[in-house]
Formats: structure tokens, sequence, C-alpha cells
């Protein structure tokens, strides 16, 4: 085992010895910078993609309260409840203060010192890639953490230490997109900027319901002066449904032949966009063969729309018409998802609606900082978002770190779902969760539960009470947002600064720190031990981004990102400052070798979830609402956002369904699936179609009903289709 450096070393002691007089972190040798005593600290939200401004108001060098930024060009000086509540999970008095072990004997957490914790990390680690290889230990990080940190744990992971299997929650929320724009694009790269929505005709929206989970974004659309038509495509009549032009409520995994069939129906009107197809794309004519099988029958009788709706679909298509269609997670969470996404790219480049503005086949993100996992934390793709199969780009990013090119996998290695496959199966003995709570979030929750009892399970995250940190074996307490340094890349490829307002509390540290502690213990040199600071990463970003469709070489440090409220890539180096707003593929050149945009299909596949008598009804999940984040994990810890969000778990159902079980609003029901059961109070919602049921995936059952299936192209699960039944509480 790797000697324990000294940095460590003065970490065993009372939290009042954390800081030294000058401020500096001992051991460490970090300086964290001193917080203006009074003043206003610009900073970006840590919740969702938007990215908002947020300004921290400091005064005796404290964070007291906090404001939109007026300034901003995203919000405008706007900010939804989570971004105004944004200090209130830094302040609960239930943060973890100190790492915990639990002790064989008693099975209790007992308080260590940071040392103890990082011997017992290297030991458990190197135990298990001894037994078991390079796939036999795995961390599960997370699109919630700065882009700095996550180049750092990947690096360390991959490149320091040699360990192979590593993914992130965004594989929950954007696999789908990255390998749908990579396929399609030949990078990803979502070409849109947020002005886009205010730039538009029609904006169709297909799976997503900004209005509450992308609420500042929703009033972008609402800003749009052509008077647009709004139209949305989902089963429910969500609040954006509510909200729009109209609603097509369509089946549930419908979307993949409606989207065929309307570009099937606008070949045949004769739309299409003959110049931009020939001069910038590849694949038409297979694309146009291949939709001849998606006739309009066979489109209304799948997806259960009508004859006058579906024309209305391609009215919208009209030449001439700035049309922007927009997608989240109803999409993304899906047995077809790629394809579907694909879809949606298709009938944009058919039409020519793709570099223009108002235009676009556009994904919104989920998590603020999911772009930064895609292009930066070594999981899906090497630094820069370059490929782990090329071997031109593995000796580029060999070459940068100094190290031989044959220690850079030429895969990405296991995901999400095989990785916790492996622990299952006993292949893999150490498991390290950072800033995510999989025993809530992840699909079919018995899977996570099964893998984390197999394994010693390590978690990094800002509260020991988490659904996955009571599981813990080690638990290493960590800063959140507004506590460290960094910067996000928001849903338009704009990089935000986060900013240190306050300090972590006890024996926390930035997550930084913590993978300095481990790079320390683990004994690993170069240019991943030389990294101390967030501009150490951030200058490293700038390295690896050279050259790559995402080059971020032109800005020169951390503050410059603060000047015009974020940078959007590309920015190479000699175009700064490059201007508020802009977006991709103007001069119809995209990122593959050809430098043309490909048409990407594949047959449509039934969901391999069924329904039957035992589980007639068709399970539905998302955002319960704009208070809430994912697991609840911080919005639970502020008192506004609880005031604002419901108390109890709630399940939606049609009227039909509820008088046939003989519910009545507010009762108590249960519902279960073949994987599990759930108690939620029922809401009878004229909202639902018959024969579906909503439930938000905020409740920490919601995921005992889902079951594991996943796209196979972006292994990204299917959350939002299942097959329960829904029964009387007795
Ligand atoms: Fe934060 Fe997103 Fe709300 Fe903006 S919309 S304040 S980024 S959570």
């Amino acid at each position: 085992m790797p000697e324990i450096p000294n940095l460590v070393r003065s970490f065993d002691g009372p939290a009042t010895r954390h800081l030294s007089q000058s401020g500096t972190v001992q051991g460490l040798g970090l300086v964290p910078g001193r917080l203006a005593p009074e003043g206003l600290l610009r900073t970006v939200c840590g919740y969702c993609s938007t990215g908002c401004g947020l300004l921290v108001h400091l005064q005796d060098g404290k964070a007291v309260n906090l404001s939109p930024d007026p300034d901003h060009p995203v919000n405008l000086g706007t900010a939804c409840p989570k971004g105004w509540e944004a200090l209130a999970p830094l302040a609960s008095f239930d943060r973890g203060r100190s790492p915990l072990l639990r002790d064989p004997a008693s099975g209790r957490m007992m308080r260590v010192s940071w040392e103890r914790a990082m011997e017992v990390f290297v030991e458990k680690l190197g135990e298990s890639l001894s037994r078991h290889g390079s796939d036999g230990a795995a961390f599960l990080s997370t699109g919630q953490i700065p882009t700095e940190e996550m180049l750092f744990l990947g690096a360390l992971w991959k490149f320091g230490i040699g360990a192979t299997a590593a993914d992130s929650n965004t594989r929950q929320c954007m696999a789908t997109a990255h390998t749908a724009y990579k396929e399609s694009f030949g990078f990803d790269a979502p070409p849109f900027s947020y002005a886009d929505f205010e730039e538009s005709d029609n904006l169709i929206f297909v799976g997503a319901n900004p209005a509450i989970a992308h609420p500042i974004l929703w009033e972008r659309v609402l800003k749009n002066r052509r008077n647009p038509t709004i139209v949305v495509l989902d089963p429910r009549r969500t609040e954006t449904a509510q909200a729009a032009t109209r609603h097509v409520a369509l089946a549930p995994k419908s979307d993949l032949v409606l989207l065929y069939g309307l570009a099937n129906e606008i070949l045949r009107r004769g739309w299409m966009d003959r110049d931009f197809v020939a001069a910038h794309t590849e694949g038409f004519d297979s694309f146009a063969a291949f939709l001849e099988e998606f006739t309009t029958p066979r489109a209304l009788g799948e997806s259960g729309i009508t004859e006058e709706e579906f024309s209305f679909l391609a009215d919208l298509f009209e030449p001439g018409k700035r049309v922007g269609i927009w997608w989240t997670m109803g999409v993304n969470q899906s047995h077809q998802a790629v394809r579907t996404a694909q879809a949606i790219v298709n009938l944009c480049l058919m039409t020519g609606n793709i570099g223009k503005p108002g235009t676009g086949p556009n994904s919104i993100t989920g998590q603020m900082n999911a772009m930064g996992s895609r292009l930066f934390s070594c999981t899906s793709s090497l630094p820069g978002g370059r490929n782990w199969t090329d071997p031109d780009h593995r000796r580029e990013v060999a070459e940068w770190f100094g190290i031989p090119a044959e220690k850079i996998p030429d895969t990405s290695g296991p995901a999400y779902d095989q990785i916790l496959s492996n622990a299952r199966w006993g292949l893999m003995g150490f498991l390290w969760v950072v800033a995510t709570n999989p025993a809530h979030s992840w699909i079919g929750q018995e899977d996570f539960d099964a893998a984390a009892k197999k394994t010693f399970l390590v978690v990094q995250d800002l509260y020991p009470d988490t659904e996955t940190a009571v599981m813990a074996d080690l638990y290493l307490p960590s800063g959140g947002w507004g506590e460290k340094d960094g910067s996000m890349i928001n849903s338009e490829r704009r990089l935000g600064r986060m900013r240190r307002a306050a300090t972590p509390p006890g024996l926390a540290l930035s997550d930084l720190d913590i993978f300095r502690l481990v790079a320390g213990a683990w004994g690993v040199e170069g240019r991943i031990g030389s990294w101390k600071t967030a501009e150490d990463l951030f200058q490293a970003m700038r390295d690896l981004s050279k050259g790559r469709p995402c080059d971020i070489s032109g800005v020169v440090d951390l503050a410059a990102l603060e000047s015009q409220g974020g940078v959007q890539w590309p920015c190479p180096e000699g175009a700064y400052p490059p201007g508020k707003e802009r977006r991709l593929f103007e001069d119809g050149r995209f990122f593959t070798k050809s430098m043309r945009a490909k048409f990407v299909f594949d047959p449509v596949r039934p969901s391999p979830i069924t329904l039957d008598a035992n589980y007639p009804l068709r399970l539905l999940t998302g955002r319960g609402s704009s208070s809430q984040w994912h697991t609840l994990t911080r919005t639970s810890r502020s008192a506004i956002l609880r005031s604002l969000a419901p108390t109890d778990p709630l399940v939606e159902m049609h009227p039909a369904d509820a008088t046939a079980r003989g519910l009545v609003p507010g009762e108590w029901v249960r519902i279960r699936s073949c994987r599990g059961r759930a108690r939620a109070r029922v809401v009878i919602a004229s909202t639902m179609r018959q024969g579906e049921i909503f439930v938000p995936m905020h409740a920490p059952d919601a995921n005992r009903l889902t079951e594991p299936v996943f796209d196979p192209h972006s292994r990204q699960p299917s959350y939002k289709d299942g097959a329960v039944q829904v029964e009387r509480d007795r």
C-alpha cells in the first residue's frame, strides 16, 4: 500500500484547527482566497442546466443573502425557487462535518480523521484492483460539481490510479443526447443559443416540461415576439402543455414512429430543403427509402393521435417557417432514445431548420454541469470530447499528461448499469459514489442496493443521511455549490463561473481537495499530482480543448468567464471576447470527417414492457414541481422549498381509473409493479390519459417500481415506462 503522505496528517485534529491564522488549509497548502467582507459575489446557480447568474450578498465575510443577477444574459434578473434558496442547503444543521467509518463490530459509523479515512480508502481500493483487475473498482460521479473537479476525478482514476470503470449520473440524464449528437454531427454539440427561444415561428417540445423543469427557459419562450405556435408532444397535459398553443397527447413511447411518420409526410408534401440536404448532409436517400413504411395510418394508429393533429404537426414545417424542436427526458429516457433524438435531428436536417435563428434540434440539459461531464470527466469521452477508441486521440491525451499511450484504455469502460451488474456478480469490490444518490435515483432501485452490499462503499457527499450515504462503509464530507470555485457548462454551451461564498463546515473539504488527498495517498505524481486549485484545472481544460470543437483556449482564466456572464464554446485563442450569444452550424459545416451531418435511423422497436391483467396501468415518472430537485438531497433542507412542494408522495391518475378502483382524492394507495411497491396519495387528474399514472421521481420509492430497461446505444435508463397496478391501501 502506498505511504500516506504528510499532507494528510495535519487533518487529524478538531475542526477549529482546520484553517490556520493565515487562512491556509493546513497540510494541503491551499489558500482558498479570502471573501470580500461586504458586497456582491457573482456566481452561477448549481442546480439545473439553465445556468442562471446569481449574486451572493456578503456581510462580515459571510454569505447572508442571494438574488438573481440582472445583468446575466441567461436569466436577466430572474430565478426559480431553487435558485433563490440556493444558500439554504449549505447552512443545514445536518451537514457532514467529519469522515465516518463503519465499525465492523457495532455496525455504527464512527468519526475518523482524514488520515485514517485515506488509509482505509487506498487499502480497500488496492485490494479490489489487485483481486479483480482494473475493472474491479468504480466511481459513480455527478453532473453537479464543477468541470475542474470532474477532470481531476476522471484523470486521477483512469490515468493516475489505473482503474477503468467509471461513470456519472449524467448517464441517467444526457447520455442519449450525447450519443445522438455525436453520431449525427460528429461531436456532442447542442447547436442552439437561448436566443433561439425568442426567434422561432414554431416551437415543438417533445417530452419536455420547461414550465416547471426549466422555468427560466420557459420565460425566454414567453419573450418571443413572433407570436409563435407552441406545441407540446407528451402523454400528459403537463404545465407546459396547458400553457402551450396546442397539446398533442401521444401514446407513451410512440414518439419515434410519429416523428418518422411526420418526416414521410413532409417528404410527400415536397417541403424538404433540397439545397441544404445536398450541400450539408449525407445518407438522405437511404433515409427517404426507409421512411416509406411510416405511412400516415401507421403513425396515427401507433401514436393514437387524430388525423387533424397529425396534419397540424406537419403544417408546422411549411417552408419559410423557423422551427425549433426541443427535447428533454421524455426522449432521453427511453428504450429507443438515441434513435428518437436522431429522428428529431433528421426532421431539422431535411427541412433546413438548423444553423439559423429560431431553429435546431435542441436538447435541453438536465443537471447544471452534465455537459462538463460529457466533455471533460473521462467517463464517456476523453478530455476535450475525444474518443477512447481513436488512437490519435489517446496519443494526444497521453502526451499532454506525460504518460505512455498504452496507459489509456481503448474503451470508455463499463457503463453505469454494467458497473452495478459487475458488483452484483462479485466482479468488483470497491464503489466510490461522489455527489449523487443512486440508492434513490437508480432505475429498479434494488439493483443498486444489491450492488452496494457486495462492495466497499465510499460515499462523498454534503450529507451523511442521504439514502446512499447511510449505506456507506466510509463517508467523506464534502463541500457543495457555493463552497468552491470552478466552472460549469450550461445547455447552450456556456461556461459560467461558480464562486466560493462559504467554507465547508467542520472537517468537510471541497471535492477537489478530497481528490487531492486521494491522489497524494495513492502516490499519484506528474500533472495530476501537481494540481492544486480550480485555476490549475481550468488551465488544463484550456490546453486539452485546443483544436477541438469545444475549444476554450481563448478564455485566459476563470476570471475571464465573469466579464460577459459566461462564454459559450467554442472560443479559440484570439476569439475573446466572443459576443453574448452564438449558435453552431451557421456555415453548414459539421464535425464529421466529411463535414456533413448524417441521417441516422433504425427500425422502430416496441417497448419491452407490456401491460397485462396484473399490471394494467402504464407508469410515467418525471419532475413534480420547480421547488424540488431530483432526490431532494438539497432542496429538502430548505423550509421554503418544502413549503412549496407536496408533503406526501403523490400519484396522478385519470378520473375513470380512480372511479374503477373506488378511489377518492387524497386517499392512500399502494402501487405495485413486478419489481416492487410504493405508497402514495391519489390525485385525480384530467391531465392524465386513461390507463396511465404519473409518479414524481422525488418520492423515495418511485424507483422501487421502475424496471431496468436501457437504450442500447446510450445505455440511458428508460425511466418513463413501466407496468403497474394501483390499489386501495388497506
Ligand atoms: Fe437555478 Fe435552474 Fe432555477 Fe435557474 S432555473 S435558478 S439555474 S435551478
